[in-house]
């Protein structure tokens, strides 16, 4: 079955569509977190960031970019969350790979936390254990 972004792809269902290339596309996103938010989509599907081949996801982020560069230009917003959830516990309810392109206001409502806790220990633990998974 076709996930929902394989038929915005295939103009089975209709879009906001901003742009398109043989990689990737961006659209608005249908519940704007923020005015202005864009999801940058690959062509072909791929379950997420960790399945997705390196110069398609370089290419989502340059794409990010540059739709960030124009919603600066056309809607002025102070900032921007770059984010692409991977896994249900993570948010993720598309399972075919996107990044949000979320620009951010002096007032909106998103909010993430983040936390201040972690000892000394926890940080070796994390480092000695992140290191060695990357060697
Ligand atoms: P995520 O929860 O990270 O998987 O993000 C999926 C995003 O796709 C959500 O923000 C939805 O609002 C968005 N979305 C779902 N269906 C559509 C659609 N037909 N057109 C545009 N955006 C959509």
């Amino acid at each position: 079955m076709k996930t929902i972004f394989e038929k915005i792809r295939d103009k089975e269902i209709p879009s906001y569509m901003l742009y398109e290339d043989d990689l990737v596309m961006s659209f608005l996103d249908i519940s704007q977190a923020t005015k202005g938010h864009c999801l940058v989509v690959s062509k072909e599907s791929y379950k997420d960031v960790l399945e997705t081949p390196d110069h398609v996801l370089s290419h989502m982020m340059v794409v990010g970019k540059k739709i960030a560069e124009a919603i600066r230009v056309a809607l002025n917003p102070k900032g921007f969350n770059f984010l692409s959830n991977v896994g249900e516990i993570a948010g993720q309810t598309v399972f075919h790979v996107h990044l949000h392109v979320i620009p951010r206001y002096v007032k909106d409502d998103v909010t993430f936390s983040f936390h201040e806790n972690t000892s000394e220990k926890d940080f070796d633990d994390l480092l000695t254990s992140i290191t060695k998974a990357l060697s």
